[in-house]
């Protein structure tokens, strides 16, 4: 039985959201927490923008030392030769791509204004994806922007064209989260029978449907026996209404009436890390969780009014579809509520000691503390916030790592 695999896209769609983004630390530990989440993959940034190349090489040697393992790290592009060339010029290891464009009538015309056909969009995306093989590219898929507006016919030879080219995988994205669960259960299987390749569903929440509409869609692909790669992002951060929510989407698949009988998730996504990721992502964006968030709002498991707290205090299964536990949630959080000593881009030595110690963290000699202590103050100069621990601990772990993903050289 073909199974559902999640692609978070946090590090691309949501760093691309208006008046939001994440520092190179940030996005790092965002692929680190994903893979120790048991994610499939991460849309991990933007090979052919120059400030992300030393970012995307410094984890992709991550990747090839087993730090960054098993999860896929995947760049995105436009789906055109010249993105391609970039891309490996730029970041010459990138072993996996998606690459991207629009497939609708609306955008046909109304983005390229009559400069381009439906036959030259096919053209150049399969131009695109057999000079990505020619550059040593080890999995490809294709991205049909707009797909819930596009003829499906249209869709369909746009798919078949992308597998006779060797592409994995199709992205069905309903860019303007236009489709409801019916329509698009209907396009995905059209296409996962027609096109005979694993479908992507990429939603957004425009009509308040992207969690829906995700696992309807990968229902189709199944039932049209293929593969479904549902994109995510964490908190639903995205372009405007947002995207699937990472946690709301495996919860919506693993516990909703009957799903899980016959749709299952592949590999072994660990949901414990969920109030981890989710609270990693609301510090590094800088936007609050919503108090009535999927399993990770405040108010996930508040009960208040008379009946309910007594049928959850009775039998939590009253009142509560999953528990806390599973989520990662109901450990203790340490506050500062005194004296607090924080690492920032103007720390000196004594004070990083101080905090570094308290980790239970010691260097070989003061040189290597200095060392360490440079990097926090870089990291501290693009994130304009105190890191976190976890970061800490990073940067002390792997300094010749993130020195390179620190590193940004503009006009060279
Ligand atoms: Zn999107």
């Amino acid at each position: 039985m073909p199974k559902i695999y999640i692609i978070d896209v946090t590090n691309r769609d949501g760093v691309q959201t208006a008046k939001l983004g994440l520092s190179k630390l940030e996005k790092t530990m965002m692929n680190v927490y994903l893979n120790e989440m048991g994610v499939f993959q991460s849309e991990f940034g933007f090979p052919t923008t120059r400030h992300e190349s030393n970012y995307l090489k410094a984890n992709l040697e991550l990747a090839e030392m087993g730090a960054l393992k098993p999860i896929r790290l995947e760049g995105w592009i436009r789906a055109i030769v010249a993105d391609v060339e970039t891309a490996f010029r730029l970041v010459p290891n990138m072993k996996h791509l998606n690459l991207s464009v629009s497939t609708s009538d609306q955008m046909i015309n109304g983005k390229f204004q009559g400069r381009k056909t439906r036959d030259d969009i096919i053209k150049e995306m399969t131009k695109a994806v057999d000079a990505a093989w020619a550059h040593g590219a080890e999995s490809i898929g294709v991205n049909a922007e707009d797909a819930s507006r596009t003829d499906i016919g249209y869709l369909v030879e746009f798919g078949q064209a992308a597998k006779e080219h060797g592409a994995n995988r199709l992205r069905y994205c309903d860019t303007l989260g236009y489709d409801n669960p019916f329509t698009i259960y209907e396009a995905n299987r059209t296409l996962a029978e027609k096109v005979a390749l694993p479908i992507e569903q990429h939603c957004h929440g425009d009509l308040g449907m992207a969690v829906a509409t995700s696992i309807a869609g990968a229902k189709g692909a199944i039932d049209g026996g293929q593969d479904a790669y549902i994109n995510t992002t964490v908190n639903g951060i995205g372009e405007r209404a947002g995207n699937a929510d990472l946690v709301a989407t495996i919860l919506a698949i693993t516990k909703s009436k009957g799903f899980n009988d016959n749709y299952k998730l592949g590999g072994s996504v660990d949901l414990s890390m969920a109030w981890k990721i989710a609270k990693f992502a609301s510090y590094a964006f800088g936007v609050p969780i919503p108090i009535n968030q999927p399993g990770v709002g405040d108010n996930a498991f508040a009960h208040e009014s008379g009946i309910h707290a007594d049928g959850v205090l009775k039998d939590p299964e009253n009142y509560e579809l999953y528990s806390y536990e599973e989520l990662g949630r109901g450990g203790a959080e340490l506050v500062e509520t005194g004296r607090e000593i924080c690492a920032g881009e103007y720390s000196g030595i004594s004070g990083f000691s101080h905090i570094m110690g308290q980790m239970s963290v010691s260097f070989a000699d003061r040189e290597e503390a200095n060392r360490v202590l440079e990097l926090v103050r870089y990291a501290n100069v693009e994130a304009q916030k105190p890191l976190n621990e976890d970061e800490l601990l990073f940067i002390a772990k792997y300094p010749d790592i993130v020195k390179k993903l620190l590193t940004l050289a503009p006009l060279t």
